[in-house]
Order: structure tokens, then C-alpha cells, then sequence
């Protein structure tokens, strides 16, 4: 496996982000808590870099920025204050998150720095209310041990997370800026990672390191991975925002297809003799061609008054549905790219044609205006002349770097584990200090004393959680993986509910839960503590589980006493159960007849599943026993 990927020189580095559980956000003394609903107040903003800002500022911010977009802030009062909102200076930098980074710091080896320096990074998309993301290193050279390979860790850092996009009307951007400011933890590996897999082993180790600290935030969007990919001959592209541990491998896997298939489609353009010159910003109005069509957007198009702009790309025939890696096209890339440089919806090209709507005949005409000839392709798009027009220009663009072969960019991750353009790769990091921030003293005795308390190490733990639990490695693994090793010692430690079937639960349980769509992540400690309560105390049955936390993931405020009663799963009453034995017998009584005690088995089976969750089994045994003894006497 690895000797394929050593033979095109692939490398990849992470950057792993974990919210860090803190009582108070990083620069301020508000809840780091997401709020749901209608936000308490709302501002509007248009982002304005002053001067200074802007001579380090680089092509592709400044475009953001002439894009005059509008940015509606929401906010409520818990989660926000004036430091959010950029009225009021930040306080000092977050004791109590400087310590947790240090602290995950010496687990990875990595050097504290004697000081500790806030800094402002550039930020331009209005995720942050000041225009820029302040953040500092903490420290510097660590490594860690993935199967006997040293991977480095280059640094350390603590950051501000930023307000989380809610949505966009046009030219309004709607953030929350409840998720502003909540502390983060960045660690950086260095680009020593050879293999899809060892990426995501590596994930996977600093993940775990993190929460071995037990100070980290758990549930989804608490961890997200970046992810940068290059071969050899290829580019190096930026990978933002893979939500889940599990996807890495399979992102960079998907990145370096993409980026073979790509080198590839550079080397059969050559062989058709494709120039850079042939690929002309000539774009043709071609809405006559569509005045009577069957194709609805572009119908729609025309009657708003949107012109249907095409451009002939030469010898591209047959390369714009051509399969990147999966579930990617070259035809997508070049639809990402129109969308962000024309603010269009999408794009249309011959490849995917005849189709939407489009009928053959259009097509001949279409071919004709653009003197298309058979391994031409053509691209085209409705919209409003300035955002046509800018949309093919960049597909132009975009089609002369084909026959160079990869260009650098910055991708989002999908939740597939395919990757879409986000925007180009932004030069390097553009930083200034932050003066309204006094910088932090690093002592050697500060240090040394963390060091000598430091929480055990993921390996240490793991073997802890199989003596103490006696869990099987499997599910000792799956616990430190998991993001409730905490919640787990907990139950185990004030219930007498087996510790495998805590383990389980918080799981494969979960894992299957989450799989049917159910919120898990909603569901809070006390709920989980509250159910194994009930297990505890025989109220109900370890079968019900599953119901039990599907309902409370639905039902934020309520207990599991509330779930037990609602579903109906508290324990049946001696009488219920021997009147539901009873009545099992009755419409059996020709089998109970025919084979006697010999029907205990079929019976009791027939009883548990239909008091399932609701009754011990040694209990409906008594019962059942008792029963077929009456009668067969
Ligand atoms: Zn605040």
C-alpha cells in the first residue's frame, strides 16, 4: 500500500482543532455555549479593512472584500458581549485554557515557549466580527509515536474559534457568533505523512492525547481536521473542515485520485494538441438558442431577463464528465470555480448533454454559434451579464491550468469524504501582534509543575480501562475513541450496571443510534446518568436502551423517568406478567397440551419478546414454570 504512495511522493500534514472545555471563553467571562432559536439581538456589518489591514491582504481576501457582502450578526446574551461584538477590547488571554494547552503539549513532547504572544490573523469572510482570528503558539518541536514512526509535531497553538455561518440571502451573510471566541487548541504536524492510513492514525492519536486530557468539548463540530495533500508533479491543496476522525483517510485518498486523474487529463490535452492560446475568452450570446426551451432553469433565466452566455472550450470533448476520484468531476471543479468567482448557481456543459431538458436540436444550433467541432466541448450559463461573464471567465482560466495540471487551492471537505473548490490558497499566513493583549509569562517551575502531574496517556488508560473495567481491548479502544471516557467512569463507578454494558452503550449503541439519524449528541450526561439509574434500580431493562435514548435525544429538557413513563418500557408488575403468562398459554394450549413441560422454551421465548425491556427473564421463568406444573400435574 504505502510503496503506491511513496512511488508518486505523496505528503500530508494535519492540523487538528478541539474546542477545549472551559468555563469561560477565551477573552471574555461569557458561557461558551451554542444557543438554539430565535437569537436575543441581531447587528449588521460590512467588513472595511483599514489601510494597514489591507497591504496584507491578499488577492483573494481583497476579492471578498468587493464583493461588498453584508454580514448579519446573531447573538444572545449568555453567549455574547461587547468583546464578540468588537465594542469593547478583549480581556486577558483564558488562564485556564493556556494551562489545558500546555498541558496537552507536554503530552506530545513538543517545548513550551517562554512566552506567550496573541497575534492577529487576517480573516476576511466576516466569521469574524474585528476582521482578523487572534491566536497565539504555545508551544513548539513536539512528536508523537504512530506504530513506531516518530511523526513531529511543528506547534502547539491556542486560538479563538469563529461565529458559525447560519445561512446567506444574496449578499447577506448570516453568522451566530455564540461559537466566537470558545477556545480552541490547534495542533500542527508536519507534512511527514505518507499514507491515506497513517494520516488517519494520526488523527486518531492526537485526538486521543487531546481528550486523555479530559478538558476537551465533546459532539459534532467540537473537532474538525485540516488536511494538507501533495504528490509529486501535483500541488499542494488545503483540505478545510473534515468533521469526523473516520473520514481523513479516505479524504486524502480521494485528493491524491483527483490530483493523478487531473495530471492525466493534462497529458491527453497535450496529445490533441491543445494550446493555452486556443482557450480564448470569447464568450457568445446564445440565448436565442434557448427562447422556446423545455429546460427549466434555463426558461426561468430568460424570462427574468439573464442572458445564456457559452464559451467553447477546444478538446475538451468527453474530459468534463471524466471521474476525478469518486463521486467527483471534472465538470464539478469547473462548476465550483463559477461559483465562487460569478456568484452563479451552476454551470452547464455538452458532456452531461443531452439532458435537463436540453434537446439535441438546441444542441446543433448551440454548436454552430460556437463553431464547435467534434472534441470541442462547450460550457454555458444563465445569469446576470456581469456574473456570466465572470463565471466564464474563471472556467477559461481554469481550463488553461488543466493543461499545466494541478493548481494549488483551498477545498472544503464533504461529509462524504469528497472535497469541493473552496476558494485559492491563500499566501502565508498574514499575522501582527495584538497589542490589546498582554503577553503571558512561561516559568520553567510553571512547567516543571504540570509535568509532574501531567493525566495519564492513552496508553496507560487503555490498559487501566481493561484491569479496572475488565472491558476487552476492542471496546477499551472504542472508549478512548469515543468522546464519553469521562461520562463512562462516571456510570461506572456509581452504578452496579455492568461496566460492558456502559461500554457498549456509549458505542456501538451511540455509532448505530447516530447511523438512523437520531441526535445523540443531544442527549446530556444527567439523561445518561439518569437512565442507568433506572437499570440500576430494576426500574427498567438494559433491552430498552435504544428506545430510551432516541426519545430523550428528542426531548432536550425531559428526564429519563419522563422517556421510562412516555415509552411505555417500565417494569411490568408481577401481575401483568402473570396475566400476560397466562394469556400465552391460553392461545398455546394445543401445543402446551401436545409436549407438556416440553413447551417451557417456545413459551418463554414468545413471553420476553413480547415484555421486552420490561421484565427480568428469571423472573418470567418462575412464572412460566409454575404455570405448566399446574396444568401438566
Ligand atoms: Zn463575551
Amino acid at each position: 500500500m504505502s510503496s503506491k504512495y511513496s512511488k508518486i511522493g505523496l505528503k500530508a500534514g494535519l492540523e487538528i482543532h478541539q474546542q477545549l472545555d472551559t468555563r469561560e471563553k477565551l477573552f471574555c467571562s461569557c458561557e461558551p455555549k451554542l444557543f438554539k432559536g430565535e437569537p436575543g439581538f441581531t447587528f449588521i456589518r460590512r467588513l472595511r479593512p483599514t489601510q494597514s489591514e489591507l497591504g496584507q491582504v491578499d488577492s483573494a481576501a481583497l476579492f471578498e472584500f468587493h464583493k461588498e457582502t453584508r454580514i448579519l450578526y446573531e447573538a444572545n446574551s449568555e453567549s455574547a458581549c461587547l468583546v464578540e461584538m468588537d465594542e469593547e477590547p478583549p480581556h486577558d488571554l483564558n488562564r485556564e485554557a493556556v494551562e489545558i494547552c500546555l498541558v496537552a503539549s507536554l503530552m506530545m513532547e513538543a517545548e513550551p515557549v517562554d512566552e506567550i504572544h496573541v497575534m492577529r490573523k487576517t480573516v476576511i469572510d466576516g466569521s469574524n466580527t474585528t476582521g482578523f482570528q487572534r491566536t497565539c503558539v504555545v508551544a513548539l518541536n513536539g512528536e508523537i509515536d504512530i506504530k513506531g514512526k516518530k511523526v513531529s509535531i511543528q506547534q502547539v497553538s491556542l486560538e479563538e474559534d469563529a461565529a458559525r455561518k447560519t445561512g446567506k440571502d444574496g449578499q447577506l451573510i448570516r453568522y451566530r457568533i455564540d461559537r466566537l471566541g470558545i477556545p480552541l487548541i490547534e495542533v500542527t504536524t508536519a507534512p511527514v505523512i505518507y499514507s491515506p492510513e497513517e494520516a488517519e492514525e494520526t488523527a486518531f492519536a492526537i485526538g486521543r492525547i487531546l481528550r486523555a486530557t479530559r478538558r476537551v468539548r465533546r459532539g459534532l463540530g467540537t473537532i474538525r481536521q485540516d488536511v494538507n495533500v501533495s504528490i509529486r508533479d501535483g500541488a499542494l491543496i488545503e483540505i478545510k473542515g473534515v468533521q469526523e476522525l473516520e473520514l481523513v483517510s479516505k479524504v486524502v485518498e480521494n485528493e491524491v485520485q483527483r490530483q493523478l486523474t487531473l495530471l492525466e487529463i493534462g497529458e491527453e490535452l497535450k496529445k490533441r494538441g491543445v494550446k493555452e492560446a486556443d482557450l480564448a475568452e470569447d464568450f457568445v450570446d446564445v440565448t436565442p438558442v434557448f427562447r422556446n426551451t423545455k429546460c427549466k432553469v434555463l426558461a426561468k433565466a430568460i424570462e427574468q431577463n439573464k442572458p445564456v452566455l457559452a464559451v467553447r472550450m477546444r478538446g475538451f470533448a468527453g474530459l468534463l464528465k471524466r471521474e476525478l476520484a469518486e463521486g467527483m468531476r471534472f465538470g464539478s471543479e469547473l462548476a465550483g470555480i463559477a461559483r465562487f468567482w460569478g456568484r452563479v448557481g451552476g454551470i452547464f456543459h455538452t458532456d452531461e448533454m443531452p439532458a435537463y431538458g436540453v434537446t439535441e436540436e438546441e444542441l446543433n444550433q448551440l454548436g454552430k454559434l460556437l463553431n464547435k467541432e467534434p472534441m470541442d466541448a462547450v460550457v454555458f450559463v444563465a445569469d446576470k451579464p456581469e456574473n456570466a461573464n465572470d463565471a466564464l471567465k474563471a472556467v477559461v482560466e481554469r481550463a488553461r491550468v488543466a493543461l499545466r495540471g494541478v493548481p494549488e487551492e483551498t477545498r472544503a471537505a464533504n461529509p462524504d469524504g469528497t472535497t469541493m473548490y473552496m476558494r485559492p490558497r491563500p499566501g502565508a499566513a498574514r499575522m501582527y501582534p495584538e497589542t490589546d493583549v498582554p503577553p503571558i509569562q512561561v516559568t520553567k517551575e510553571y512547567v516543571d509543575e504540570l509535568g509532574s502531574r501531567l493525566p495519564e496517556l492513552p496508553e496507560q488508560l487503555m490498559k487501566r480501562l481493561m484491569k479496572d473495567y475488565r472491558l476487552n481491548q476492542k471496546l477499551a479502544k472504542q472508549i478512548l475513541d469515543s468522546e464519553y471516557l469521562d461520562l463512562f467512569e462516571c456510570l461506572a463507578g456509581e452504578t452496579k450496571v455492568s461496566s460492558t454494558v456502559i461500554a457498549v452503550t456509549l458505542t456501538e449503541t451511540l455509532k448505530a443510534l447516530r447511523r438512523d439519524g437520531v441526535n445523540v449528541d443531544a442527549v446530556t450526561d444527567e439523561q445518561f446518568r439518569g437512565m442507568f439509574g433506572l437499570i440500576d434500580s430494576g426500574k427498567t431493562a438494559k433491552e430498552s436502551i435504544p428506545e430510551i435514548l432516541s426519545w430523550l435525544a428528542g426531548h432536550e429538557e425531559a428526564s429519563a423517568k419522563e422517556a421510562l413513563k412516555s415509552l411505555g418500557l417500565g417494569m411490568m408488575s408481577r401481575k401483568e406478567l402473570e396475566d400476560l403468562v397466562d394469556d400465552v398459554i391460553e392461545k398455546n394450549s394445543e401445543f402446551v397440551e401436545l409436549r407438556g413441560k416440553g413447551a417451557f422454551g417456545p413459551l418463554m421465548g414468545i413471553v420476553m419478546k413480547k415484555a421486552r425491556g420490561r421484565v427480568k427473564a428469571k423472573l418470567v421463568s418462575e412464572i412460566l414454570k409454575e404455570r405448566l406444573e399446574d396444568i401438566t400435574d
